[in-house]
């Protein structure tokens, strides 16, 4: 083989409204942003400060996929989250201007091999095949902010076969929206089609073939993913 050639596409997320669709570049993650996930988890959301992992684009998977059961773990959790589309570039943003770069809103799935995260976590290594393998961001279209606004409060939920098993308010962030774009603009610059996925509440659980889970933040369109 002398070449290879690139057969394959930039993922994408469709916009609401048949709008088009929105073109994925990276996408980052923000774990242990609410207490109350951070106290389930074993950690002190006094002592520890909430921080960033990634997922490869074509980890997302479009609303009302049913996706496999991944291989090498017997944990699929789930944890809905508010997801930002950014719009526009911009370094070392502040807060206060941080609306500037975000496009939309979308409601997303972190899926974590918890298995894997636990002995990586155990063992002092990396996060990666614990949060980024294939279709480990399910997410809906879109929202632009211009029709949205910027959700800084509102309930956000996740149902498992139509039981209530997370729940907060997007409130209870220990960091804002506004204040993650600027975290994260410190250590990157951030580009059109990034997406930052927000923090789960807490009540992440386990998930089985079959299982369906269904997502919302108030204000967007429900997620809904089958487990197959
Ligand atoms: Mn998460």
């Amino acid at each position: 083989m002398e070449t290879i050639q690139a057969d394959w596409d930039i993922p994408t997320i469709p916009l609401t409204g048949g709008r088009g669709s929105f073109p994925v570049r990276r996408i980052f993650c923000v774990g242990r942003n609410y207490a109350a996930h951070t106290r389930e988890m074993g950690r002190d959301p006094d002592r520890e400060s909430p921080f960033f992992f990634t997922k490869f684009a074509d980890s997302v998977t479009a609303n009302g996929a049913t996706i496999a059961y991944p291989p090498e773990t017997t944990e699929l959790h789930y944890e809905a989250e508010l997801v930002m589309a950014i719009g526009d570039a911009g370094s070392r943003v502040t807060a206060a201007n941080a609306r500037g770069l975000i496009y939309g809103y979308a409601v997303g799935l972190d899926m974590t091999r918890r298995d894997l995260q636990r002995v990586a976590r155990e063992l002092g290594r990396p996060w990666d095949t614990a949060k980024n393998f294939p279709d480990s961001a399910p997410m809906t279209a879109i929202h632009p902010a211009a029709e949205v606004g910027h959700p800084r409060t509102g309930a956000i939920w996740l149902e498992l076969d139509g039981d209530r098993r997370q729940e907060a308010d997007l409130a209870d962030m220990l960091w804002s929206c506004d204040e993650i774009v600027a975290h994260l603009s410190r250590l990157y610059r951030l580009l059109p089609g990034d997406l930052i996925m927000t923090g789960t509440p807490a009540g992440v659980g386990p998930v089985a073939r079959g299982q369906e889970l269904l997502a919302h933040v108030d204000g967007l369109e429900k997620l809904r993913v089958r487990i197959g």
